[in-house]
């Protein structure tokens, strides 16, 4: 399974264990042609990736996930091939740095009173803009409150668990119009990966393509031959595009290897036709 194109790379700007130049290097070695990193509501990563994907011959666009939400459930909406500058992203990102904060702030009370070292396991990651729940698993590992990061989602930090903060972010709409604002393209992320049953699952994805949403990501890290199908079959149905990215946070983890990818179903405009000729050149396709 081999991939030239991988839309779904997170670095240390926030929740990868790679630099994003650690990240462009890993990527073009498992031989990645065109990229994006995208990690979680910023963009500050995107110039060094950018610098370092020059130097290698690896196309990148810009790109980011932002969270949103739709009907109680955290959504995450991958934008590609924006103006990083541009002021609609950049509100975005500050928006949800807020957010985020803030939640933490929340997160680590919760853990106070359940009986975890929450506002310990916090101090620990106040430089960051953009903190995120792995970041608070990947501490209170360090600290030797969790076993490991499964377990520590299991026991503290995913749904129902003392943990578990529902955040308001921003709605469908909102994002895909920041994100269009901004010049680039909302492509919905893992969908087969979020807790909905078939009939939810078909709303929510023709809700994004009524919200203005341009792609679904038919093709993730470690999904099963048959999510390809079901997404594929969404995004027909919806007259969506396609995306592939492998979600990677941490190289080690094999299945989301840079690039580990089945390739997208012909049937399918894939997103990156849009980036042009020079592209479709890197990619030899
Ligand atoms: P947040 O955006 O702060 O809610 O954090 C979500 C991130 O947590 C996801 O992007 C994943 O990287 C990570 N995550 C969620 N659930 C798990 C889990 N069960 N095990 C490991 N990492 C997880
Ligand atoms: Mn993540
Ligand atoms: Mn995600
Ligand atoms: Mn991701």
């Amino acid at each position: 399974m081999r991939n030239k194109v991988d839309f779904h790379l997170h670095s240390t700007a926030s929740d990868g264990v790679l630099s994003p130049s650690a990240l462009a290097a890993c990527a073009h070695a498992s031989g990645v042609r065109l990229c994006a990193l995208t990690d979680h509501d910023t963009t500050a990563g995107l110039a060094e990736m950018a610098a370092a994907a020059t130097e290698l011959g690896l196309a990148t666009v810009s790109g980011i996930e932002l969270s949103s939400a739709w009907q109680g459930r955290d959504i995450h909406i991958v934008g590609l091939g924006f103006d990083a500058g541009h002021p609609a992203i950049q509100a975005a990102v500050e928006a949800r740095s807020a957010q985020r904060k803030a939640r933490m702030a929340t997160i680590a009370d919760r853990l106070d009173r359940a009986g975890a070292p929450g506002t310990e396991a916090m101090a620990r990651l106040q430089g960051l803009t953009h903190p995120t729940r792995t970041h608070l698993a990947r501490t209170l590992v360090d600290m030797g409150v969790a076993a490991d990061m499964p377990a520590a989602f299991a026991r503290w930090l995913g749904r129902g668990r003392a943990g578990h903060v529902r955040t308001e972010w921003p709605s469908i709409e909102a994002t895909v119009q920041s994100i269009t604002l901004g010049g680039g393209v909302a492509v919905l992320a893992h969908p087969l990966r979020y807790t909905l049953s078939a009939g939810q699952r078909r709303t929510l994805v023709s809700h994004f393509r009524s919200a203005g949403g341009t792609a679904l990501e038919i093709v993730t890290g470690g999904v099963a031959g048959h999510h390809i199908e079901t997404a594929l079959g969404l995004a027909l149905r919806n007259g969506l595009e396609g995306s592939s990215g492998s979600d990677c946070h941490d190289p080690a983890l094999p299945w989301h290897r840079p690039g580990r990818l089945a390739t997208l179903p012909e049937a399918v405009v894939p997103v990156w036709h849009r980036w042009g000729a020079t592209l479709h050149a890197a990619l030899e396709i």
